[in-house]
């Protein structure tokens, strides 16, 4: 499916002969009101379409009334608000009826040029009649008036992303009987008015057209405040909202040049259509990006019928969590808000009460929620999120579905929901995102700076913990701003009134998010846990005036301007002035630090058990990339099972090599060159001996030097003129080498096996080096098994000549100190050729390890050096890779070669052992596919081997990219 201009939203122009035709067919329908046979469930559907059978496709969907024809494993076709809504139905459950129009008219919708499958008018209008039976209302009726909602609801959930139009079906005939109904004139005129704005808004689109613009309707509203003398919306009477509702539509008319409909039906599809075409608008995609979910995938459009919890203070509604989302804990957690409308909740216009304190307002729904709360755990056997609404007393459900949650309470309720027999370990594995374990890495403020920060008065205000972790930066007040202080490598706090969809690129590029307004589901909130950002949300305190560009906190003097510093800590909600330094993890301080005992350490006890589940399944082996003895260390309390890469060049850039590593490369004889060679050698080798020793007989992969050697020449003149006067030679010589060694963009010359082979002394001192060091550990009584690798080897000659080298010193070496060293040489398969000669390179390799990064570059024909330039406008707005593929790996390319390359490999030698060491090994989707090609393990930074980990067993649990839920 392709992106397409927008043009007129949805179906909002139409002709009357078009509104003729529809009012026959909904006239039929009505006639046969509630005659409508149930249909089968669309897993058991024939679609017309795919099978070239004479049944049609079925496109709509109803739920309501006890029954439902879809159910919760229909989230592809029905959406995830859609198919929920038909699970709870069908689970008895207090569901207001409605219809869902399926993913599949989203499909069409797109493929056809906004044009809908012929059948679909008269589909809904048969399962609208069904609604209009059940509720005893009919759309359109003056007197007793159906009112409906349309939503969106993809599969994956997008909160606030698309578009939504409540209290359809008004229009000033229907609004009487609103008024009839409710005995509440103002109620109804509020509604109607609510409804236009809505419906302006998104099907009209009549909005704002820059953030500077006010809210044309906002502007309307308050004028009429101004003239009217009153402070708030809830101050107008009746009749000042009647006179809105006309006042909207005559701006509609005057700016957009359209009468507003009044026909019912017409406003109905009009609705649909927005819907439709919200799964197109910019932030729904930029949404859609940001969590990998499939253009293709479309949404449904739900129509339901309309309850009211702002009928007065025996109506409300709330939004609930059947266990706290930021911790896990096994509590009911939520908050609702008496005499408001379900906007009002999420988007943080008033603080809501906590979901307890409906016990007091209203006992027996409260009763009633509970139970629920305890159905949808038992059935689902997950954290749900729900929203209801209560009418004049009747409690409704209007939504359900999985909650999202914090990386900590995600790993808490997956723990929890094993030991309450709800779930395996096997499920509970499947439950956590393998990068969510990033937030139990997460550092929080240390304890010293922050106490500091309140002697200093420093302390400013506490909002609510929103999103646990801490953050500290400068305060932008625009998404915009903030996303371009990020890009200039400011650490940025995102500080808005409350935010809304049109922030989301903002909230993405600040390490945190503070709000003045809304509460723990509001949408900074809710969007903050979601990401894994830190976020203090519905701090009261601050006042913010973004015409100023300044925030103010309410008893206080002080005034912060944008790129002020600020510190939020997510986990308390406080908020502090200044830069407050942060300090790591309770799983990094047990692990790394050993500075916190794992008993006093609850967070870190259930990482470990997760991680020992993990390790039970996985078939991967898990390493790690690093160069130095305590990136060893670190990794291995990570659990990583060897070194997977260890670049020996990142050791010459110590202060007392980097020396004679240039006096190497200046060397004009192959003497001199073993002059400075002979220097490096011990330096190398005690670096060697420093990971062994660490490592304890786990294999350590050391690859030969592999950078270009200008790499490690000063480029600047006074570095060139210092490195001249210490070595006692003409500056003159150190340009041309400079010089004659520069490469072009992507450095594809004169490096990796090719430097060992021109200057075979290099791999020769590097080889002395590595066994030298490994007989001197194993002489100490410590087993070591390096594995030596070759980079670049795009011919098995190149791998023959280094073997050979590497094989030879060893022998010596191993002869001369009377240890025998149990070792392997193998190579890179790095670049193209390498892979599609794998079987006759595998001849001469005793292991392969797919330098991913190299690969991809050589692959695609795209330097990784600069590929960010047009990457991401690759990926973002063009699609032509899903993701970045020098972050997860191209399947279709660069994966087809890593098949090629073991399958050849394989064919030779049998018992090949294989890896990858690139970026990739740490991404979950590529171990995932590292898994599927049969690899024998993984190799990432210290920091992602848990992550790796967990993704390994997800993969042999056959999990795909998404968590269970
Ligand atoms: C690679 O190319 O994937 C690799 C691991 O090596 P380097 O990044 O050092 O080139
Ligand atoms: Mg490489």
């Amino acid at each position: 499916m392709k992106r397409r201009v927008r043009g007129v939203k949805g179906s909002s122009r139409r002709t009357s002969r078009a509104r003729v035709h529809r009012k026959a067919v909904v006239k039929k329908s009505l006639a046969k009101k509630g005659a409508g046979p149930v249909r089968q469930p669309a897993h058991r559907r024939t679609s017309g379409a795919r099978s070239g059978s004479a049944t049609r496709t079925k496109y709509v969907y109803f739920f309501g009334g006890g029954r439902a024809e879809g159910d919760a494993s229909m989230k592809a076709l029905l959406g995830g608000k859609g198919a929920n809504l038909a699970e709870m139905a069908g689970l008895g459950l207090p569901v207001p009826p409605g219809l869902t129009i399926s993913t599949e008219v989203c499909t069409y919708f797109y493929a056809n040029g906004r044009r809908y499958p012929q059948a679909l008018r008269t589909e809904v209008a048969q399962h609208l009649a069904r609604v209009e039976q059940l509720v005893g209302r009919r759309f359109g009726d003056p007197v007793d008036p159906l009112l409906v909602s349309v939503r969106s609801g993809a599969r994956a959930s997008m909160p606030g992303m698309m578009d939504t139009v409540l209290n359809l079906g008004l229009n000033d005939d229907t609004v009487q009987g609103l008024i009839r109904l409710s005995g509440n004139p103002r109620f109804a005129y509020d509604s109607y008015r609510r409804f236009v704005q809505m419906y302006g808004d998104v099907v009209l689109d009549l909005k704002p057209q820059s953030k500077k613009e006010i809210d044309p309707f906002e502007e309307i509203l308050e004028r009429k405040k101004r003239d009217r003398g009153v402070q708030l919306d809830t101050e107008l009477t009746a009749d000042d909202l009647r006179e809105l509702v006309a006042e909207f539509k005559a701006a509609i008319r005057e700016r957009k040049g359209v009468t507003f409909p009044d026909d019912p039906q017409e406003q109905l599809w009009g609705a649909i259509g927005a819907v439709f075409g919200s799964w197109m608008n910019p932030r729904a995609i930029a949404y859609r990006k940001l969590n990998g979910i499939p253009e293709s995938w479309g949404t449904a459009v739900n129509v339901q019928s309309m309850v009211f919890g702002n009928l007065g203070e025996d109506s409300g509604t709330g939004v609930a969590f059947t266990r706290d989302p930021a911790s896990g804990e096994n509590i009911f957690y939520g908050e609702f808000l008496m005499n408001a409308q379900g906007e009002d909740v999420v988007a943080g216009i008033r603080t809501p009460l906590p979901i307890s304190a409906l016990e007091a307002k209203n006992k027996a729904v409260y009763g009633q929620l509970i139970k629920i709360r305890r159905k949808l755990e038992r059935h689902y056997r997950e954290l749900m999120d729900i929203e209801f609404t209560i009418e004049r007393g009747r409690l409704y459900m209007l939504q359900c579905r999985v909650g999202k949650r914090t990386g900590g309470a995600a790993i808490r309720i997956a723990l929890d929901m094993v030991q309450e027999r709800l779930i395996t370990p096997r499920q509970a594995l499947l439950r956590i995102d393998p990068e969510q374990l990033n937030q139990l890495l997460r550092p929080s403020f240390s304890q010293a700076e922050k106490e500091r920060a309140v002697r200093e008065q420093r302390f400013l205000a506490r909002g609510l913990n929103a999103g646990p972790g801490a953050a500290s930066g400068r305060v932008y007040f625009h998404a915009d701003d903030a996303e371009a202080a990020r890009a200039r490598g400011e650490s940025v706090i995102l500080v808005r009134v409350e935010t809304s969809p049109e922030d989301i690129r903002g909230m993405a590029a600040a390490e945190g998010i503070l709000t003045a307004r809304g509460g723990m589901t509001s949408h900074a909130a809710l969007v903050a846990r979601q990401m894994g950002k830190v976020c203090v949300a519905g701090c009261e305190a601050l006042n913010i005036d973004y015409g100023a560009g300044t925030l103010r906190v309410t008893g206080r003097d002080t005034v912060l301007k944008e790129g002020d510093d600020l510190s939020i800590d997510g986990t308390t909600g406080e908020v502090f002035l200044g830069h407050i330094p942060t300090e790591p993890s309770e799983v990094v301080r047990v692990l790394v630090e050993r500075t916190l005992d794992a008993k006093q350490a609850p967070m870190y006890q259930r990482y470990a058990q997760i991680m020992t589940w993990a390790d039970r399944e996985r078939r991967l082996g898990v390493r790690t990339n690093a160069d130095l003895p305590d990136q060893c260390a670190n990794a291995i309390a990570f659990g990583a099972e060897g070194v997977g890469l260890c670049r020996t060049e990142h050791m010459f850039f110590g202060e007392e090599k980097i020396g004679p590593m240039r006096e190497m490369i200046l060397a004009e004889t192959a003497e001199q060159r073993r002059a400075a060679l002979a220097k490096l050698l011990p330096l190398q080798r005690q670096d060697f001996e420093g990971i062994f020793r660490v490592m304890q007989g786990r294999p350590v992969t050391i690859r030969t030097i592999d950078p270009p050697l200008h790499e490690f020449l000063p480029h600047d003149e006074a570095g060139q003129q210092a490195l001249a006067a210490e070595l006692g030679i003409p500056v003159e010589r150190i340009h041309s080498r400079v010089e004659a060694l520069h490469e072009f963009n992507p450095m594809l010359g004169f490096r990796g096996c090719r430097l060992g082979i021109v200057y075979p002394e290099i791999t020769e001192m590097q080889a002395h080096a590595v066994f030298e060091a490994a007989a001197n550990v194993i002489r100490s009584g410590i087993a070591t098994h390096p594995e030596v690798m070759i980079p670049l080897v795009g011919h098995v000659k190149e791998l023959q000549l280094q073997a050979a080298i590497v094989r030879r010193v060893a022998e010596e070496v191993m002869k001369e100190k009377g240890v025998r060293v149990p070792y392997v040489v193998g190579t890179m398969i790095e670049v193209p050729r390498g892979a599609l000669t794998a079987d006759k390179i595998a001849t001469d390799a005793d292991f392969f390890s797919f330098g991913t990064n190299d690969l991809t570059q050589t692959t695609l024909g795209v330097s990784r050096d600069d590929a960010g330039r047009f990457l991401v406008p690759y990926v973002n707005d063009f699609e032509i890779y899903p993701r970045d593929p020098f972050e997860s790996i191209d399947p279709d390319g660069v994966g087809a070669l890593l098949r090629i390359a073991v399958e050849r490999g394989r064919a030779t030698r049998p018992q090949l052992k294989v890896g990858i060491c690139g970026e990739h090994g740490g991404d979950p989707q590529s171990v995932m596919f590292c898994h599927g090609v049969g690899l024998d393990y993984v190799s990432c930074s210290p920091l992602r081997v848990p992550i790796a980990r967990l993704a390994a067993a997800r993969a042999a649990l056959g999990a795909g990219g998404e968590t269970e839920a």
